[in-house]
């Protein structure tokens, strides 16, 4: 390409996003980006900060003041997590049963640190006693990890039993919010929980680019009694403390247009009120799991631990699941995504998370699936899937 040559602008299609994330971003999150940038130390910036810390400790429901959003998607939030708060000669537990489980544990084992996995089948819940037997034979743990919402199996883990444990063995408990926070309950103080952190664009319906996370004392404690430095500079949850708390010691340039995002997300959140929120989304969740099962569908998920941000489907022998998929993109303009590792190929997932969760989108996509369903040859009662899914949405 010359200079001469007129580049053209890029514009992407309009999409209705049903995938595990990003979601649907709200309108005036994308606006909000727009608004012109100011210096990352400029006391408007630093208030906004300060909101932002404020906000956060409200959808985690907690008074923890180790609080901020890590710079990077929620990838970046696990890093820092792990990172910080594992060195060699630790002992860790790591609740493996999906994809996310296993990025924990790959995490963990460049610390240096024991790393311990305790697997449970995709699509079930890790069982609490496993996680007992292993401490049992390997005090003292430094930690305890789990995934709340485990987005490549659709499944939900109860947190209660594990925070149990972490207490007997006084472990620290970290547990991954990306998927929950925002769209399932998620209460860090009354779970005892050390260490959690989130993603922007899963429930908090925000573009990716930021990661809520916070700490409890007793991690704070862990923090500042390690022998050796972490493995990750950008990452170093002291240095950026220094930054996010009063002191405001410069570490890096914060990305301030994805801050004011941040912002934005949190306080519609929060205006909405997080009991309306998780209520909306277990309600549309459950209609779209109903109508998919009319459909004669299967879901992976069992439905104690089904999440209602993020469901499975198993994909029928007679169908060919990429194709379905890639003529929902280009006939209806919808995303959803296939299987992570060992369920690649074996199923769909289709999300319901912030913005995206809506009776609109589960009786459009009931809809349209089911059409492409029967153009396949699959016999879907599209009908009876409608029925089912406005039953449970009262409509
Ligand atoms: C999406 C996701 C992540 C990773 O977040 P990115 O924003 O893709 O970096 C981690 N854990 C879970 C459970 C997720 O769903």
């Amino acid at each position: 390409m010359t200079a001469k040559q007129a580049i053209e602008f890029f514009e992407p299609s309009p999409r209705l996003l049903m995938g595990p994330g990003p979601s649907g971003a709200h309108p005036s999150v994308l606006a909000a980006m727009g608004m012109p940038i100011i210096g990352h130390l400029d006391p408007d910036f630093l208030r906004l900060m300060d909101e932002c810390r404020t906000m956060i400790r409200g959808v985690f429901q907690t008074n923890n003041q180790f609080t901020l959003a890590t710079p990077g998607t929620g990838t970046s939030g696990m890093e820092a997590a792990v990172m910080n708060m594992l060195e060699p000669g630790d002992h860790a537990i790591i609740g493996t049963c999906g994809y996310f489980g296993g990025r924990i544990v790959e995490m963990a084992e460049r610390t240096g640190a024991k790393v311990t996995r305790v697997d449970a089948e995709w699509g079930t819940a890790i069982e609490p006693e496993t996680i007992r037997d292993v401490a049992k034979q390997n005090q003292p743990v430094k930690l305890i990890a789990i995934v709340h919402a485990e987005t490549s199996t659709g499944v939900q883990q109860p947190i209660e039993p594990i925070s149990e444990i972490a207490k007997e063995f006084e472990a620290l408990l970290l547990i991954d919010c990306v998927t929950s926070l925002g769209g399932i309950p998620v209460k860090a103080d009354e779970w005892e929980a050390d260490i959690l952190y989130s993603g922007t664009q899963k429930c908090l319906s925000a573009p990716p680019g930021a990661s809520p996370i916070t700490l409890s004392e007793k991690a704070v404690q862990a923090l500042s009694e390690r022998k050796t430095l972490p493995n990750t500079w950008y990452l170093d949850l002291q240095k950026l403390e220094a930054y996010w708390d009063n002191r405001r010691a410069y570490h890096h340039t914060s990305p301030i247009s994805m801050l004011y995002a941040l912002h934005r997300a949190l306080a519609i959140t929060l205006a909405e009120g997080l009991e309306n929120r998780w209520e909306r989304h277990e309600r549309n969740g459950k209609a779209l799991q109903n109508g998919l099962e009319a459909l004669g569908l299967e879901l992976l998920a069992k439905e104690a631990v089904r999440l209602p941000v993020l469901t499975t489907v198993r994909i029928p022998e007679s169908i060919d699941g990429d194709l379905l998929k890639s003529e929902l993109l280009t006939n209806f303009s919808t995303e959803i995504a296939g299987g992570l590792g060992n369920l690649k190929g074996k199923i769909w997932r289709v999300g319901l998370m912030g913005e995206s969760s809506t009776p609109d989108n589960v009786l459009f996509f009931l809809s349209a699936f089911g059409l492409l369903l029967r153009k396949h040859g699959f016999k879907a009662d599209v009908t009876a899937a409608l029925d089912s899914a406005a039953k449970t949405l009262n409509v």
